[in-house]
């Protein structure tokens, strides 16, 4: 039985869409292989948001060249962010590579596998068995909408992954229903921005509306949705999180910088006076709600005061969790165009490590205040004898005992806390 290895970086989307490949390799009797060099198929995910993300991709890439050199029946497949509408260019700099294609450009992939002789089942997507490289999970990743509209100033995902294009309310309910009913408890539905669900359906439905149809599946114990943009994140949408109990509590809301010039210039589309507002009504209406943020320093021109604004954004909004990130120019975009990147690595560097040390010391205090309480665990899985699994805010914790917890839902009350993750005891009785 021909074996396929699938090598995965980047975002949500990506892990999703590398989920779905897998069903499809699946379905034409491949198997999944521990490594590359087990592999006579092989698929690389890729990611190019940052320098750092790129080189990796590209070392890879030259890794397999040389696999390939020695195994030359090796199928190499990439997709992701890497592929652009220039995929000749990418062909002639990897000939090493058999198919490139774009991300979420199954057709493209099933008319390839259809003339390598591989059965690949195009109604099948989706589910791929739960013994290979996936390990087994009561939660699922589903993409509501694809591409983005926005392009923000330094961006490269709009040119690399089109303009938006939503997936049916019922296509979706059909497939969550099918999912809870082979055990899946837990959905996050994806998007670059999901606010902007819907626009282009007929009717209009969005997110909120999405969600009232996922909550009444009977057999789902819980939603979560990423990412959400500040500028259009709606009150109805706030209200539908807050009455619907499968709706965790938690959110990815990026706010990318806490100046409103470099907000203006990054072509955010908000201030940070009308995203310290959107926090507030959200704290209002759904209690205890725990924020996730994005931050990028160093953006061309930042100034020392205009990071200081971000640095204090951070110490007022305190967040439960921020990704931050040094700019890295990409080419293409409007910012890459326009600005010179200006900010030193090493000021980049000094300013990311500022946020990061104020962030780990908020979120240990936050942290903290959940000891002795009791909060209810997702069970994902076992690491080094012990369970772990999400909270409904999102938060990682960890629990040792005998039972199978596997895919339940665990009360575990709190005792020991860090600022990643927290530790208790099972109270279920
Ligand atoms: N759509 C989401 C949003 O509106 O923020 C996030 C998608 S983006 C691919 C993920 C994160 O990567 C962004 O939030 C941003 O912080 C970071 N990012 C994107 N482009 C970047 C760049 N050129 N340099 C540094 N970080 C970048
Ligand atoms: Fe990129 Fe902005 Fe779209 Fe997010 S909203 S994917 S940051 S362009």
């Amino acid at each position: 039985m021909p074996h396929y290895f699938i090598w995965t970086i980047g975002c949500q989307m990506n892990k999703a869409e590398s989920q779905q490949i897998a069903g499809y390799l699946d379905s034409a009797g491949y198997q999944a292989a521990a490594s590359f060099s087990n592999a006579d198929l092989v698929v690389l995910n890729t990611c190019v948001v940052r320098q750092s993300a790129e080189n990796k991709v590209l070392g890879t890439l030259g890794l397999l060249k040389g696999l390939k050199n020695t195994h030359p029946d090796l199928q190499i497949l990439v997709t992701g962010c890497l592929v652009d509408s220039d995929s000749q260019e990418l062909q002639r700099r990897f000939p090493h590579v058999d198919l490139l294609f774009k991300p979420g450009d199954y057709p493209e992939l099933i008319d390839w596998g259809h003339k390598q002789g591989m059965p690949i089942d195009q109604k099948l997507p989706r589910y791929p068995r739960n013994d290979g490289w996936m390990a087994p999970s009561p939660c699922a990743l589903i993409p509501i909408i694809q591409g983005c509209d926005n392009f923000c100033s330094y961006c490269i995902v709009p040119y690399r992954r089109g303009r938006e294009v939503s997936r049916p309310v019922g296509e979706i309910v059909c497939e969550v229903t099918e999912l809870a009913r082979r055990g899946i408890k837990e959905v996050t539905l994806l998007g670059q921005n999901v606010d902007s669900y819907g626009h282009d359906l007929p009717g209009h439905p969005d997110l909120a509306d999405l969600l009232r149809e996922l909550s009444s599946i009977d057999d789902l114990a819980r939603i979560r949705f990423l990412t959400n943009h500040p500028k259009d994140m709606s009150l109805k949408l706030i209200e539908a999180m807050a009455s619907l109990n499968k709706v965790c509590e938690h959110l990815e809301l990026p706010v990318q910088s806490g100046d409103n010039d470099i907000l203006k210039a990054m072509r955010r589309g908000y201030t940070v006076e009308r995203y310290r507002e959107l926090v507030h009504t959200l704290r209002s209406k759904i209690p205890h709600v725990s924020l996730s943020t994005d931050i990028i320093v160093g953006f061309p021109g930042e100034t020392e005061e205009q990071f200081e604004h971000s640095l204090s954004l951070v110490q007022e909004m305190r967040f439960d969790v921020i990704h931050v990130a040094a700019y890295s120019p990409r080419p293409g975009t409007i910012a890459w165009r326009e600005y010179q990147d200006n900010v030193a690595a090493e000021v980049k560097k000094e300013r990311l490590h500022k946020i990061e040390e104020l962030q780990t010391a908020i979120a240990s205090e936050i942290n903290s205040q959940l000891q002795g309480k009791e909060v209810e665990v997702l069970v994902e899985g076992k690491k080094k004898g012990k369970w772990f699994g999400r909270a409904r805010s999102n938060k990682l914790v960890f629990f040792e005992d005998a039972g199978d917890w596997l895919g339940q839902l665990a009360r575990i009350q709190i005792e020991k806390t860090s600022p990643w993750s927290l530790k208790g005891q099972v109270k279920n009785n």
